[in-house]
């Protein structure tokens, strides 16, 4: 990194130790072109991201609010309740993986579109057809035509 005094951009690690219960890496650093020591703090940022709604507000990503969604589509579905906080932990892992500070809401409901698919075809219509219209009628007409096929294999 560059160097906070000179802007040098060659400074070399001198010493370098975890701290904070080994959550952080303290590392003192020496510029090459000035001479003058610094310390950097470095740690993992897994913080949620904020969500982006349509209208542009930003809000705290909410778990609850996520829950309530899901289970709102798997009503009276044969999905149990350990699927669903599955689901819910890939999501939760997904956005904090993707390292944004702000995700758009529209991000969010295709994660819960792909966990939702993968749980149940028809919880993953409902939720679909309520949170976001289908890009075309064939992605529509694919989910309906799958869900048939679905319930004949059970025949
Ligand atoms: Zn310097």
């Amino acid at each position: 990194m560059h160097c906070p005094f000179c802007h040098a951009t060659d400074t070399k690690v001198i010493d370098s130790r975890l701290v904070a219960e080994g959550n952080q890496v303290r590392r003192r650093r020496e510029c090459l072109t000035c001479n003058e020591r610094f310390t950097t703090f470095e740690g993992a940022e897994l913080l949620m991201p904020r969500v982006i709604k349509q209208n542009g507000d930003r809000e705290p990503f909410n778990e609850d609010k996520l829950r309530k969604g899901i289970l709102k589509a798997l009503e009276k579905r044969p999905v149990s309740m350990d699927k669903v906080e599955e689901a819910l932990t890939h999501i939760n892992h997904a956005l904090r993986a993707s390292g944004e500070r702000e995700v758009s809401s529209d991000l969010v409901g295709e994660k819960v579109m792909q966990e939702l698919r993968k749980l149940d075809e028809v919880a993953y219509v409902r939720f679909a057809s309520v949170y976001r219209s289908f890009k075309d009628l064939n992605e529509f007409r694919e989910a309906i035509d799958n869900i048939d096929q679905a319930s004949k294999d059970k025949i």
